[in-house]
């Protein structure tokens, strides 16, 4: 079937961005970019470069990010007032996933306009299909929190939990995560380490909690951006082992 790039029309359009292979970016993402009155990005210096790489010169460019989107969702919700169409992209995937967005996305609904979300790149689904662990159902944590009796109380929650877990974490903070859950689950518990999605060194490690803590722990300093999928705990009677 042909398609058809739609009429742009008052709303805000949350537009999926690449995770890295600048080949993942829908038609229909760059004809919404190429049409809209404004984008709201986290870094214009990043976003401009990108829409730069794919000929688009944005009408206006706003800056969104963790430390503006309450300003920014003001100045956005004015736009869609005056009748305009906005697009938000974050950094890189989709906004709202561990980016900023959910606040803005959350004004714009109780505000009354319009919504439509793009389908796209995102870090968490490539990492968690091929991590070949059941994919159904999984519980997707993020970031953990960087310290504290937060942090610990999510580690053991994910130690605890019978399905699939998927986690982001920086290069720096990954072999300290491997460990912790080696301490709080059992060892020998399954686990798949996505690095570098979509990009040239993209690698899948597949094996327990305790040999990919040593395969990494030879690899320091650890580089590139990584997805960690754990098998959920093995519970006498879980339906989700395979
Ligand atoms: N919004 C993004 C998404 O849709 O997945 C996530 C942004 S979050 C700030 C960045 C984290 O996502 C990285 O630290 C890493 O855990 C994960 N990530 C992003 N790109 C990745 C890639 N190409 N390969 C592996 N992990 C990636």
């Amino acid at each position: 079937m042909q398609w058809t790039p739609e009429p742009v029309q008052n709303k805000l359009y949350v537009v999926p961005t690449p995770i890295g292979n600048r080949g993942d970016i829908t038609l229909r993402a760059l004809h919404i970019l190429r049409s809209v009155s404004a984008i709201a990005c986290e870094d214009t210096r990043h976003t401009g470069q990108l829409l730069k790489a794919y000929g688009i010169i944005p009408r206006r460019l706003l800056r969104c990010d963790e430390h503006t989107e309450v300003q920014c969702a003001e100045t956005i919700l004015q736009l869609l007032r005056n009748g305009d169409s906005v697009a938000l992209v974050s950094d890189a995937g989709t906004p709202g996933i561990s980016d900023p967005g959910s606040f803005l996305i959350r004004r714009v609904v109780e505000s009354g306009y319009s919504l439509t979300v793009l389908p796209g790149a995102v870090a968490l689904i490539p990492a968690l299909v091929g991590s070949t662990l059941p994919t159904q159902p999984f519980v997707f944590w993020g970031f953990l929190p960087a310290r504290g009796s937060a942090r610990q109380q999510r580690l053991a929650d994910i130690a605890a939990c019978p399905w699939t877990s998927v986690l982001y974490e920086a290069p720096h903070r990954l072999l300290r995560l491997l460990e912790e859950l080696c301490r709080l689950s059992a060892s020998h518990r399954r686990v798949c380490i996505a690095r570098e999605l979509s990009k040239l060194h993209e690698e899948f490690l597949r094996g327990t909690l305790a040999e990919c803590y040593q395969l990494l722990q030879q690899r320091q300093p650890l580089r590139g951006e990584y997805v960690l999928i754990l098998e959920g705990c093995r519970r006498e009677g879980n339906p989700h082992h395979i």
